[in-house]
């Protein structure tokens, strides 16, 4: 073991977060909490991963439980299609392994919502197998302490850095190292003004020998960002709300929310009163419709621009646009997105 890889292993053991998913060789719940973890803080994870794991508390009992439950669990964390991917990949699990997760990477890597990072960590942290994990601390650490000015978010860059991870691996403990260099990621080599005179590898690192650690890692400007309009109408009548799951193939797939209208340009009132005589949903002349609330909401590459406007009914409870008509105080039972929900946090309804 080389003197780096021990100083890492000491600042490690000396000074590590105790996270419940550290104190586990099982791999189920190291892949929820990798999968949980994923585009998401540690503070903000923490207790997603506690009620996963005592509502699940078996890969069998994810899998049998229906969609509607795991998504409504899920509920704030964002991302939904981890968690969708999360219930199929745990019914793969039963179906093909008979309930047992598979032991290879090779094996992990094919099921669906699992790539090469978190079929790394299920293997190190779980099987002890020799597979570096990369997540943005371990390509921030790695391009600061070898200096890699390679682009970390294009193909290249990322086969790079997989090389140089693997290559750096410690093969006595992979599962230990692993952690470190993530924690160390986490907690000191900090994207902002690193902590590098508290930093174990302060003697061997390149960017801090030369002062370049701000220069580092380097990543490529995104794609541009696109600007979508929602607006919404959230129909009442008499204590009940209509609520239509989306189920096409975009954002927020099978949660549940009021009809939307998705235009190219911010919509007026008087354009909503025109689509809704359109599509002949019910008579707005016998509805009082208002606007409600505007929010921005920003996904990774995407700008929503989401309108809200109330349809107050009198009487009628018509069938619309394949909705559902849901009692008011039964809405929060259906899994919705952060956004409805801070509209209904917000607004107080007519019912
Ligand atoms: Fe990161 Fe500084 Fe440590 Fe280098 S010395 S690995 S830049 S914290």
């Amino acid at each position: 073991m080389s003197q780096t890889h021990l100083q890492l292993l000491n600042w490690y053991h000396q000074n590590k977060r105790n996270l419940p998913w550290r104190n586990t060789k099982n791999p189920y719940f190291i892949w929820l909490s990798e999968v949980i973890l994923q585009q998401t803080r540690v503070a903000q994870g923490l207790p997603y991963y506690q009620n996963f794991t005592k509502n699940y508390k078996t890969v069998k009992e994810l899998a049998n439980a229906p969609l509607q439950d795991v998504l409504k669990l899920w509920q704030g964390l964002g991302y939904y299609s981890r968690a969708r991917n999360m219930h199929q990949t745990a019914q793969m699990v039963v179906n093909e392994f008979d309930g047992k997760f598979p032991k290879t990477y090779q094996e992990l890597v094919k099921l669906k919502g699992i790539g090469p990072y978190t079929a790394a960590a299920i293997a190190s942290f779980a099987y002890n197998l020799p597979h570096a994990v990369i997540d943005g601390n371990v390509f921030r650490v790695l391009s600061r302490l070898f200096l890699i000015s390679e682009p970390i978010n294009t193909t290249q860059g990322k086969k790079v850095f997989e090389a140089l991870a693997n290559e750096f691996l410690n093969l006595n403990t992979p599962a230990d190292h692993n952690q470190a260099i993530m924690e160390l990621g986490a907690t000191v080599c900090l994207p902002k003004n690193p902590n590098c005179s508290d930093c174990p590898l302060n003697n061997t690192c390149k960017a801090f020998t030369i002062k370049k650690m701000a220069d580092l890692p380097v990543k490529l400007p995104k794609n541009a960002t696109k600007t979508r309009y929602f607006n919404y109408l959230v129909v009442v009548n008499n204590n009940q709300i209509v609520l239509k799951k989306r189920e096409e193939k975009d954002i927020w797939q099978h949660l549940f929310e009021p009809i939307l209208i998705e235009s190219d340009r911010e919509m007026q009132e008087p354009e909503m009163v025109a689509v809704i005589y359109g599509k002949g949903w019910f008579n707005p002349k016998k509805a009082k419709i208002s606007y409600a609330l505007t929010y921005k909401h920003i996904l990774t590459h995407q700008k929503l621009i989401c309108t809200f406007y109330v349809a107050e009914l009198k009487g009628e409870t018509p069938k619309i646009n394949d909705g559902i008509w849901v009692d008011a105080k039964d809405v929060d039972k259906y899994p919705t997105h952060r956004l409805f929900e801070k509209f209904l946090l917000n607004y107080k309804l007519p019912i």
